[in-house]
């Protein structure tokens, strides 16, 4: 028997029930467009740790009906982000959000309870029954014009087909709507850096509400709050990621991307980072386990688009987290794709419009990550200096840093004005094209 989303000719089937797949169907929703999620884990649950949500997404967001309040409730507004040498010197910092002039904030929240509220806005909205738990598309076959179905795998083993009129593969990196599209794409790229994740009880830093990337371009740790500070203790959740770079000419070993792992595993690598204002073995070892998954991405690829069948969020861009705008991507671009509903209708021409504004300069956001992002400054501070200063200004001039800063905002579409001036990407009330 079918349980789950009532699908017809005209739905809108979205594969991945991500903050990319979510974020869809909750744009579909609000333009009148009829679409269902096919999921492949049997249960949500509230999964990850911490992750950014940037101004351009927040915006989107809220244009979506989602309130501060509700970011408040899975995580807090970013004030601060900072550089920190190993000598515990500022190597750069700035505001964030609406202390740097954005109209919207940035909100540092907890990935899984964020994905969550994604998932109760959707179920409120459209009913439980939009998305099917447990529901693997494992491909797709193109049918007549205006038709595509999606091939299913259940959880029980049981397959199935769902037949609609575009197919959105939001299925993460390891996607299989796009190892069909592109049959002959690279594996997963590995740089060499392995991130151990986890989160811990801990009074916050410097604004409260900083992001705080500290050492050097080889080994750096990484932390800032997910939650406002318990009014009784004082302490916030603190997400933190360690993180050691490591030679990769045998690729990566462990059998998994992604596996829990012990704190006795690689908290030695940060035994001596010991200061008077942070003690980071004593904040790792206060978090109850912690995440090992290597840096990944993937190469970019020269379009999202096979006729009625996009790719969007990870499945379209995986790349390194150093920009912290992944998920805000994947945000934006279930935005784009709604807008280009609005003006094309639902057809394999929206489609077309929204891979021709984001597959080339998302791109070139992939391979910028991969010089490191904004941590790039770490780079140069390395190549100039070996990673020790006195006066951080001797080694980068304050402009150059503020060049740098300002270069990586208009690649990743976060140039304070022109994201300030941009109208709404949907109009409110607009809804897609009949
Ligand atoms: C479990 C998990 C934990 C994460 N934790 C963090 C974190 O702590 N910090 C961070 O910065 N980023 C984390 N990420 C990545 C981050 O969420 C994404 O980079 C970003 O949000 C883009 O989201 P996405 O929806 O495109 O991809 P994803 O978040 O990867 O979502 C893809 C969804 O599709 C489902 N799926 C996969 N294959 C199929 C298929 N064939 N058919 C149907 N469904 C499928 C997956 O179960 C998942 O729900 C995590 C991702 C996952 C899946």
């Amino acid at each position: 028997m079918w349980i789950g989303p009532r699908v017809t000719n005209d739905t809108v089937l979205i594969a991945g029930g991500g903050i990319g797949g979510l974020a869809t169907a909750l744009t579909l929703h609000q333009i009148g467009v009829p679409c269902a999620v096919f999921e492949s884990a049997r249960e949500m649950r509230p999964l990850g740790v911490g992750i950014n949500l940037q101004p351009n997404a927040v915006r989107e967001l809220l244009d979506l009906g989602i309130t501060e309040d509700d970011l408040d409730r899975v995580g807090l507004p970013a004030n601060e982000w900072a550089l920190v040498g190993l000598n515990g010197n500022d190597v750069y910092s700035e505001p964030r959000g609406h202390l740097a002039g954005y109209q919207w904030p940035q909100y540092a929240v907890h990935r899984g309870q964020f994905h969550l509220l994604l998932y109760r806005k959707l179920a409120e909205r459209s009913g439980p029954e939009a998305i099917r738990l447990g529901s693997r598309v494992t491909g797709y076959r193109k049918n007549a014009p205006g038709s595509v179905s999606a091939l299913i795998e259940q959880a029980d083993g049981s397959t199935s087909e769902a037949t609609g009129k575009l197919l959105i593969g939001a299925d993460g990196i390891h996607s299989s709507v796009r190892a069909q599209m592109h049959p002959g794409q690279p594996p997963i790229h590995w740089g060499g850096a392995v991130m151990w994740r986890g989160t811990s009880w801990a009074k916050p830093i410097r604004t409260g509400a900083s992001f705080v990337g500290l050492g050097t371009h080889r080994q750096r740790m990484v932390f800032y709050p997910i939650s406002h500070p318990d009014p009784e203790t004082g302490l916030s959740m603190i997400n933190w990621i360690a993180e050691v770079t490591m030679d990769n000419n045998e690729g990566w070993k462990q059998s998994s991307w992604f596996r829990q792992v012990g704190i006795e595993d690689f908290v030695h690598h940060f035994a001596d980072w010991v200061w008077d204002w942070l003690d980071v073995p004593a904040l790792i070892k206060r978090a109850d386990g912690a995440f090992e998954n290597p840096m990944i991405d993937r190469d970019p690829v020269p379009t999202w688009q096979d006729g009625p069948v996009a790719l969007l969020g990870d499945a379209a861009h995986a790349m390194y987290p150093t920009g912290s705008n992944g998920g805000s991507q994947a945000i934006v671009d279930a935005r784009v794709l709604g807008a280009a509903m609005v003006e094309h209708g639902v057809t394999p021409e929206a489609l077309a419009a929204y891979d021709a504004r984001l597959c080339g300069p998302v791109s070139q956001l992939i391979l910028r990550n991969r010089g490191a992002g904004p941590f790039g400054l770490l780079n140069l501070v390395d190549e100039r200096c070996g990673g020790t200063f006195d006066n951080i200004d001797e080694v980068i001039p304050p402009r150059e840093r503020a060049e740098f800063m300002a270069a990586y905002k208009v690649a990743a579409g976060l140039a304070i004005e022109s994201l300030n001036k941009a109208p709404r990407t949907i109009p409110s009330g607009a809804r897609a094209r009949r």
